[in-house]
């Protein structure tokens, strides 16, 4: 690279992520070949519109990465190209979530999204977010006693506020989510069902986690958490007569957006590749399997896991219960090179500059060969390094 500034410090990071032990919930170690693609000459192109219906010239090529990385996404998740449709061109997660709304919604309507502090995502309507400044956020969350999804409790307040669009799918559940009974609350408003399993969606494709497709409307995805590929997003949108598949399209493009990241839809292609292989079932199985254990040990040493435990690759783990801030924790862990976040726990008593607890997942180290007897060890280490304080 003739420019070292900017050479040194990829270098520095390359470096950094190398010695880090890294459980952001969030975060993956995409392939060779996804960085290949994302650096690739794909970048010059401009490609306003879809395939086949471009506002420029030039798009042969380009036609056909876009077209592969949809044709790829609709294979990964089991869907038929009759019954569904991909939108690849949403910058990332929280702008394809943007699209849904401005795509099916009037300005004002109201959206039932399960609140930020206690596991929903900022784009489920929360005030500092577009969606909660242009929407009207109707708040959902878990149940003080399990931590977990009270359903009837979603019932009672679907049926009282009456929402147009209903989400589920989050940002720091560790649970076990029941498609179906989101499907019937839905129903018995007349809503949307709207999944956004950025968080899941590598352990949805590798078969460890329910498949939300058999109930949702719309489904959105980030294709840089468990799914292993480079920052961006899919929006899935059910064909019918409602023809959400179109209004979808509409609102990414002109409605948000201009020219799609055309390097970017060619290293999602690579992910959904990478993704639709036995050893990336085998990945996902041993994602959840190393969560499990690294909680369960957690647990041994004494620490409360939020809802007792986890059923994916994310744990909460409730650090103030040992008079710990979730801010120190994850400074000391940082100083004994581990590297968490610091996250509210449901009903969480302290503020969310220094919350209760940390968030722990486990789909970067299993990228990187990490085993049950691995995780063991890394949840002694995490013990010492928050004892110390
Ligand atoms: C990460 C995440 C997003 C947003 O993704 P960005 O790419 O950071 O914008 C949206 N929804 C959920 C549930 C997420 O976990």
């Amino acid at each position: 690279m003739k420019d070292k500034q900017i050479e040194k410090l990829i270098k520095a990071e390359q470096a950094r992520q190398k010695k880090a032990i890294n459980l952001i919930a969030s975060e993956n170690y995409v392939s060779k070949d996804v960085l290949d693609a994302l650096g690739s000459e794909l970048t010059n192109k401009y490609a306003e519109g879809y395939p086949g219906k471009r506002y420029y010239g030039g798009n042969s090529v380009v036609d056909k990465v876009e077209n592969l990385a949809a044709e790829r996404a609709l294979e990964l998740f089991g869907l038929s190209p009759e019954e569904w449709h991909v939108n690849t061109q949403a910058l990332s997660g929280s702008p394809a979530n943007l699209a849904v709304y401005v795509a099916l919604l009037e300005k004002g309507d109201k959206v039932m999204g399960m609140s930020l502090d206690q596991g929903g995502h900022l784009t489920h309507g929360h005030k500092v977010s577009a969606t909660g400044k242009f929407w009207t956020q109707v708040p959902y969350g878990v149940s003080k006693d399990s931590e977990t999804l009270d359903y009837e409790n979603l019932r009672d307040i679907a049926l009282r506020e009456m929402p147009k669009m209903i989400i589920a799918g989050f940002t720091a559940y560790p649970r076990m989510i029941d498609w179906k009974r989101f499907r019937d609350i839905a129903d018995a408003c007349g809503a949307y069902l709207m999944v956004d399993m950025s968080h899941i969606a590598g352990l949805v494709a590798g078969g460890a986690y329910p498949s939300p497709f058999l109930y949702a409307d719309i489904v959105t995805t980030t294709t840089h958490k468990t799914l292993r590929g480079p920052r961006g997003a899919l929006i899935f949108a059910k064909k019918d007569a409602r023809e959400l598949n179109k209004k979808i399209d509409k609102a990414v493009f002109p409605g948000l957006q201009g020219g799609p990241h055309m390097n970017q839809t060619a290293a999602i292609a690579v992910a959904l590749k990478e993704a639709a292989s036995p050893a990336f079932k085998k990945y996902a199985r041993q994602v959840i399997k190393n969560a499990q254990a690294l909680a369960a040990e957690l647990k041994k040493l004494g620490w409360r896991i939020i809802s007792g435990g986890t059923d994916s690759h994310l744990i909460l783990v409730d650090v103030a219960s040992q008079g710990i801030g979730g801010k120190e924790a994850s400074d000391a862990l940082e100083a004994a090179g581990i590297i968490v976040n610091k996250n509210a726990i449901p009903f969480d008593a302290r503020p969310p500059v220094d919350p209760s607890g940390i968030r722990l997942g486990t789909a970067g180290e299993t990228t990187r060969g990490a085993k049950e007897k691995d995780m063991i060890a890394l949840a002694r280490k995490i013990d010492r390094a928050l004892r110390r304080k």
